[in-house]
């Protein structure tokens, strides 16, 4: 079994593309949109609330081919795993969001055929889209139905002749769906007699009309729009898997794999933001001296975005890897999905803001991209699933393991991580293990008060599980790179002093918000009694000696990033 603090390396996940041919996709991909769409053009299509069509079909055709990375090899496509497509997604998130999405709704559009389709059909439609690089779309949302998609209201109705199914009849409208406009074929979730099913639909299917695309406050290179579907006959072959009422478990299945898609869009879009804000540092110069060598600037609003990017990367590859060796069959890493969603989307989110911060009067103008980043990535904690949604999932599960442990599951954790402690005393992860240490204590404290009634404490949980699982995979992955144990195909931008560096800094955030904030949402929504206990048992004394040496550590990431000995 795979525990936080197995080394990548140990995660048999030797599937997908070797690393040389990842690095030149990578390459390929930067080479293709960048030659496609200088910054002018993208600011322009941005402007003019444009998709690029051209682009987009150009990116799954022969010229570039990116739509191959995500087809099985017998289906015609390069099977790419679950790590490549992590990395691709991070490349379009970097180079433009608004593409990175229409390539994805492709993939979320044909992933109820690859979780749920029938052998023959999976090779049919598969292979078609491989073969003629086809758009898809995904229509799952609708105006009345987002989170909750067992409220849909668009039914399909079996036709019958000579007492045989025959088709359905599509009736109803979607919401938000991305490549809406301009896909060639859907995929569509209707509730038939047997409960919710996914259809595949011709574009060109009569009774099918898409509206005008949504004028939106940023992917605007992405084309979203309404569906309405009135009485669009279907034919019964073309029902996913062929049985009624699998939808939305076909639609759970996938969760963990696209999670992690838009998690990497997260990262890449934070990180575009980032790297324009660190040269723009060094070349402004603020009394006297560059803005890089002022600790104010830089430990508020590069060094700290910088590390929780990096604690997000880990748990991606983390959780890539273990789907990549099998474990996610069946929707069994949808939390890890989420926990990784949540983490990126968020960073991301606040990395691009602080980019703007950063780059000070000229961040609030367009010229510098850093303000249409910002309008992109916010997409990210909102579609696959919001925040919120991330936070009831991540409480939801573990609340379930850590009943099902008898209070053991984070307790073993923080074990595991003083044991990677103990032989490598360099990563964070005894910070971690006081971050899981707490967390144990207050998910004991919440079951004997009874506390997560309170949705709010849920969520909350939610949010520190997820702080304290980043840092345990964090210092994981510090300790493989300083046992030059990496993978080939993980993200090698850091040498392994400046990864521990950042490593113990995320360590120590993690310990200091879940102790300090499960502290004050235990008394918060508690009796009023005696928490002098519970408080005592936190361990709060050792998070705060935890501290010590932040500072430097900051510092050193600092160094790291502006190449300073
Ligand atoms: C640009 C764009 C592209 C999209 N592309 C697609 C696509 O291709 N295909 C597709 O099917 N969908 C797509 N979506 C839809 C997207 O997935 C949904 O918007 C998203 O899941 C949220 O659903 P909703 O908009 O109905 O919001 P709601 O579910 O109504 O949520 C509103 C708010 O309430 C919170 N909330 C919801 N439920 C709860 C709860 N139980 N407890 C507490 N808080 C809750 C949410 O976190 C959110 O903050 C897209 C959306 C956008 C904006």
């Amino acid at each position: 079994m795979t525990l936080l603090t197995t080394s990548p390396a140990e995660i048999s996940a030797n599937v997908g593309l070797d690393a040389d041919t990842l690095k030149m996709m990578l390459q390929a991909i930067k080479d293709f949109v960048t030659h496609a769409m200088s910054d002018e053009r993208q600011l322009e299509l941005d402007h003019e609330d444009v998709c690029p069509v051209d682009i987009v079909r150009g990116m799954s055709s022969e010229q570039l081919g990116i739509h191959l990375v995500f087809i099985p090899e017998e289906c015609s496509g390069m099977g790419g795993g679950t790590i490549d497509v992590y990395r691709v997604c991070e490349q379009m998130g970097r180079l433009d969001l608004g593409l990175a999405t229409s390539v994805l709704a492709t993939f979320l559009g044909s992933d109820p055929i690859y979780m749920g389709a029938t052998p023959d059909q999976k090779r049919m439609w598969l292979t078609e889209i491989a073969e003629q690089g086809l758009i898809y779309a995904y229509g799952a949302t609708e105006p009345e139905a987002g989170s909750d998609l067992g409220a849909i209201k668009t039914t399909a109705t079996p036709v019958v002749e000579d007492g045989k199914i025959t088709g359905y009849r599509l009736n109803g409208r979607k919401q938000w769906i991305s490549n809406g406009g301009i896909a060639d074929k859907y995929t569509i979730l209707a509730m038939a007699p047997g409960g919710p099913t996914w259809f595949v639909m011709d574009r060109n299917s009569e009774g099918f009309t898409p509206a005008k695309p949504e004028d939106k406050h940023g992917i605007r290179l992405s084309n979203t729009a309404a569906l309405f579907l009135d009485d669009v006959f279907v034919p019964a072959e073309n029902l996913i898997g062929l049985v009624e009422g699998q939808g939305l478990v076909q639609a759970q299945k996938v969760f963990g794999y696209t999670r992690l898609m838009v998690a990497s869009f997260g990262l890449g879009g934070g990180w575009s933001a980032l790297d324009r804000a660190i040269p723009y540092s060094e070349s402004r110069i603020a009394a006297g001296a560059p803005l890089s060598t002022k600790q104010g600037y830089t430990h508020k609003l590069i060094v700290p975005h910088v590390i929780r990017l990096e604690a997000a990367r880990s748990y991606i590859e983390y959780t890539a890897r273990r789907i990549d060796a099998g474990e996610g069959e069946d929707g069994a890493l949808n939390t890890e999905g989420a926990i990784a969603k949540y983490m990126a989307t968020e960073a991301g989110n606040t990395a691009a803001e602080a980019a703007i911060q950063a780059h000070g009067g000229y961040g609030y103008t367009r010229e510098y991209l850093v303000e249409k980043i910002k309008r992109d990535v916010r997409i990210t904690t909102i579609y696959e699933g919001t925040s919120e949604i991330m936070e009831m999932t991540i409480a939801r599960d573990r609340w379930q393991q850590n009943l099902k442990s008898s209070g053991h599951y984070y307790p073993e954790i923080a074990a595991e991580l003083r044991a990677l402690h103990a032989r490598q005393p360099d990563v964070g992860a005894e910070a971690a293990a006081l971050a899981c240490q707490a967390l144990g204590i207050a998910l004991e404290a919440c079951r004997a008060g009874r506390l997560t009634r309170n949705q709010h404490v849920l969520f909350r949980l939610g949010e520190l599980i997820a702080y304290a699982e980043c840092a345990g995979s964090f210092a994981t992955r510090a300790a493989a790179a300083l046992d030059k144990a990496l993978p080939d195909k993980s993200d090698q931008r850091f040498d392994p002093a400046a990864l521990a560096a950042m490593s113990r800094v995320f360590a120590r955030e993690a310990a200091h918000k879940v102790a300090y904030d499960g502290l004050r949402w235990v008394i918060g929504a508690g009796t009023g009694t005696d928490m002098t206990p519970f408080e005592a048992s936190l361990g709060l004394d050792a998070v705060n000696a935890a501290q010590v040496g932040l500072i430097a550590d900051m510092d050193s990431v600092a160094d790291a990033l502006y190449g300073r000995a």
